[in-house]
């Protein structure tokens, strides 16, 4: 049902047929957007015209109302809802079916001018920008609609809207109309009708917008799942001060605790809430009492100025909380609920799974389970990979933070430490964050427009909103810091500055953001690494319990192997040995052996390099004792080892005593012009292959140290960049060669294996034979994807996003495995290899290895462990378990 009617449409379908509260209206399906895309306005409002006329006659019986009616008009929500829920991202319009003359009939009818003249400003103020699509001139600029309120206000002398009279409420709407007319040269339409199809296409169009598609980016929705539109009788929140509008959630979103809570607004519509506009009140008496607290409002004040609903309204707030209970036993999960109260009575608009943190993600999952909610399988496929990320991230030192100077003090709205540059616009913190920089976004408030800035800031503080604005729920599902409605901060766009109590802040300036209690501290405060029990350890064990795959780590010290381990790595699936030649002297032994026109020369450099590649070894093979350690031999075209710019050729000229022209000649004759497809991977060992025998003795030395030491280690010895059955065996004649002449030497053995990265198609191909020389397959999906697609690793970022933009690509297949075409290559090559040696130990150790759509599609495949980088490990693990899961559920 989901999938058609969006899932707003599908919950609101579902809560209407149980009972609850929700006010009468229909769906347009996700199928029809998708038309839409094809055929256009026209097309579709001819297909759809007499069914939507059905359906509007449906709600006018309903609500005793008549759409396009100057007397009781029938008035109409229309709000987006694609499959998954994208908060914020697409549009809404509510109020519709007003006009010059509906809005006096509205006026009569319900006895309340101001309500009357207040909705019909609030609807062309939301037309006027989602439709017709109105906005500032520039960046610095205020809202044109937003500029006319606060103008009036100044005018009046007043501070908030509610103040506004009626006449001023009806100057509002004449000048709202004028700037609509002089800034887009056509009228506000008047005709209902009209109304309504502009807003539905409106909603349609609202999926295509650089907000929404940079969200599904994010998130990796679907391009063509495309949104429902919901369109629904208004229920008013702002009829009087027995009228409001809220939003709750069953648990914590932030930190997972089991606690109802949320906010609303008297006399208010629900974009006033999630706008930041007004300070919102808590729902319950606990919440209240804990929000007054951070905010320094003394109990007499919240009692008089902001009281609970449970305190102002006991029986609304008893018809909610057993309705929240009841939805969430429903869909088993934390919800998210959108309600109105019009004149003393309860509806629902909205439930949904709601947006989370990673640590509320984990915690909800582990309470659930525990309350016997979810079993172990469910409560496992209950937490997105991904999101574990935010877990792993430092927190404040607690000794750094006693002595951190408060600037200001908000609402906790999403946890974590940040510490960055202030930026005042997104789309400077877009610009520095791209640098490397690390950001701090500070607005007032921020809007959807805001998100790709939000992304690449470290943290966010707003100094409007409570809980459940924009920032906030953006913010948590993020997974970013964030601070919401610091009150005391004044921010001057055009300045470009802060001010906080008298002090001011420019841009560029360090802070630091505590998103787990709401304070903003001045500079930057230490950090220091996460404890990684409780929840999360449990959501490791049952990853543990599940999985089929282990999980390895893509690691070259012995500090990154230990890492790993702690996050639970079972081995190293890749150890890239070039890294180890670069740190200090190496880099000159290295030169010396690449300068070498003679065997001997080069022999003679590569001893002096063998210490210090031993000594790796031993550092990683220790870290990682008990465990296999796959060891690479070299890998990258010499060219990487040698300097290009004169000044650096001379010094190395020096260092090795020969003359610059000497080492210009070497560098010239190492140019390749496409180096990744050159003098590469195992054709270096076997042009050479005393490189070969020098790291395979490191190797098999190291280990044969640390038994003495009786440290166990079982180094895999991985071959590059095989394609040709006769190369490996090549490779493979020289590493057993050397080994059994190290054995010979110190008298000792321990067991080892030869294996080989596949990363080359022919190899995938041929894998049958490289089988009967390699004892494991490891691949290389970075090369693979490069070399299937024809794609440089390195160059393909100047035309992969048009691709994706575009819909030619749907993902970047350097990021996502490409399951269409180099995933059959891994599938075949498995296949071929297993053919061979039936209990080939077959890994991945490409980027994809850590990424949770490809773990998956490993486990599919049959593969016995993936490697990815540390701080992916826990990640693989829990897309590894969930992968075995879902394959016996689909069974
Ligand atoms: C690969 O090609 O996937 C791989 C892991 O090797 P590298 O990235 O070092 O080329
Ligand atoms: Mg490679």
């Amino acid at each position: 049902m989901k999938n058609l009617l969006g899932g707003k449409g599908a919950n609101l379908a579902e809560m209407s047929s149980t009972g609850v509260p929700v006010p009468p209206g229909f769906t347009i399906t996700t199928e029809v957007c998708t038309e839409y895309n094809k055929l256009g306005r026209e097309k579709i409002v001819e297909v759809l015209k007499d069914d939507v006329e059905k359906e509007i006659a449906k709600i006018e019986e309903q609500t005793n109302t008549k759409f396009g009616s100057n007397e009781t008009p029938c008035l109409l929500s229309v709000r987006s809802g694609a499959r998954v829920s994208m908060p914020g991202m697409m549009d809404t319009v509510l109020n519709l079916g007003l006009n010059d003359e509906a809005v006096e009939g509205l006026a009569k009818k319900t006895n309340n001018d101001r309500f009357a003249w207040d909705s019909y400003r609030r609807f062309i103020q939301m037309y006027g920008d989602v439709v017709m699509g109105l906005e500032p001139e520039s960046k610095e600029d205020p809202d044109p609609f937003e500029e006319i309120i606060e103008n009036l206000k100044e005018k009046k002398g007043v501070e908030k809207d509610v103040d506004l009279t009626t006449d001023d409420l009806k100057n509002m709407v004449q000048e709202f109309k004028n700037i609509i007319k002089k800034r887009l040269g056509k009228e506000f339409p008047q005709d209902p009708w009209e109304q309504l199809w502009g807003a539905v296409m409106a909603v349609f169009d609202s999926w295509n917008t650089p907000r929404a598609k940079y969200y599904r980016q994010m998130h990796k929705i679907p391009e063509e799942w495309g949104t429902a539109v919901n369109v629904m009788a208004m229920v008013f929140g702002n009829m009087g001060e027995d009228s409001g509008t809220g939003v709750a959630f069953t648990r914590d979103a932030a930190t997972g605790e089991n606690v109802f809570n949320g906010e609303f607004l008297m006399n208010a519509q629900g974009e006033d809430v999630v706008a930041g506009i007004r300070t919102p009140q808590q729902i319950t008496k606990a919440g209240s009492q804990n929000w007054a607290k951070l905010q320094g409002v003394s109990e007499e004040e919240r009692k008089k100025t902001f009281p609970s609903l449970e305190e102002m309204f006991p029986d609304i707030y008893k018809e909610l909380y057993d309705i929240q209970e009841s939805l969430e036993k429903h869909y088993k999960d934390m919800q998210d609920l959108e309600f109105t109260i019009q004149e003393g009575k309860l509806w629902l608009l909205q439930t949904r799974n709601g947006k989370r943190t990673g640590a509320a993600m984990v915690k909800i999952a582990m309470d659930m389970l525990d309350e016997g909610i979810l079993d172990e399988k469910t409560a496992v496929l209950r937490n997105e990979p991904n999101k574990l990320d935010e877990l792993l991230h430092p927190v404040f030192n607690p000794e750094g933070l006693k002595e951190a100077t408060t600037i200001a003090k908000g609402l906790p709205a999403s946890p974590g430490a940040a510490t960055g540059q202030l930026v005042f616009f997104a789309d400077d913190a877009e610009e520095w964050g791209n640098q490397g920089k690390d950001v701090i976004l500070a607005r007032t408030e921020t809007s959807p427009e805001d998100l790709k800035g939000m992304n690449l800031a470290r943290g966010i503080l707003t100094s409007r909103g409570g809980m459940t604005s924009h920032a906030a729920v953006v913010a948590r599902g993020m997974g970013k810091c964030c601070i919401a409605g610091a009150g005391s901060v004044q921010i001057n766009y055009r300045k470009k500055t802060m001010t906080v109590d008298g002090k001011t802040y420019q841009e560029g300036d360090w802070v630091s953001l505590n998103g787990s209690t709401g304070e903003m501290y001045e500079g930057k405060v230490p950090t220091h690494d996460p404890e990684l029990s409780g929840n999360f350890a449990r959501v490791m064990e049952l990853s543990e319990k599940y999985a089929k795959m282990g999980v390895r780590t893509n690691a070259d010290t012995p500090y990154d192997s230990k890492t790993a381990r702690e996050f639970g790595a079972i081995g190293i699936g890749l150890c890239r040995t070039e890294h180890m030649f670069f740190e200090g002297d190496r880099i000159t032994a290295m030169r010396e052996m690449i300068l070498s026109t003679k065997k001997e020369d080069r022999v003679k450099a590569l001893h002096k390099l063998l210490p210090m590649q031993r000594e790796d070894f031993e550092g990683i093979f220790e870290a990682m004792q008990d465990l296999p350690v796959t060891v690479r031999l070299l890998d990258p075209p010499l060219h990487e080892f040698v300097p290009h710019e004169e000044k650096n050729q001379k010094q190395m000229a020096d260092e090795l005593g020969v003359s610059l022209e000497e080492v210009q000649k070497t560098v010239d004759s190492l140019h390749e012009m496409n180096p990744m497809l050159g003098h590469r991977g195992c054709r270096l060992g076997n042009t050479y292959p005393e490189i070969t025998e020098m790291q395979v003795r490191a190797i098999i030395e190291a280990a044969l140290n640390l038994k003495k030491k009786g440290i166990k280690a079982y180094p895999e010895i991985m071959v590059p960049l095989t394609g040709i059955f006769e190369e490996m065996k090549m490779q493979e004649n020289i590493a057993r060669a050397t080994a059994e002449k190290v054995f010979e030497e110190y008298n000792d053995r321990i067991d080892y294996l030869v294996g080989t990265m596949i990363e080359v198609p022919r190899a995938t191909v041929i894998a049958d034979k490289i089988a009967e020389s390699a004892e494991f397959f490891s691949f290389g999906t970075n090369d693979l994807t490069q070399m299937t697609f024809g794609y440089s690793r390195d160059d393909a970022g100047k035309f992969l996003p048009v691709y994706m933009n575009n819909g030619i690509l749907k993902d970047d297949p350097f990021q996502i495995l490409d399951q269409e075409g180099v995933g059959q290559l891994v599938e075949m090559g498995t296949k071929r290899g297993r053919q061979t040696r039936k209990d080939l130990k077959v890994g991945i150790c490409g980027e994809h290895g850590g990424e949770p759509r490809s773990v998956e599609f490993c486990h599919g495949v049959g593969m016995n462990y993936v490697s990815c980088s540390p701080y992916r490990v826990p990640i693989a693990r829990l897309a590894a378990a969930q992968a075995a899961i879902k394959e016996k559920q689909n069974q």
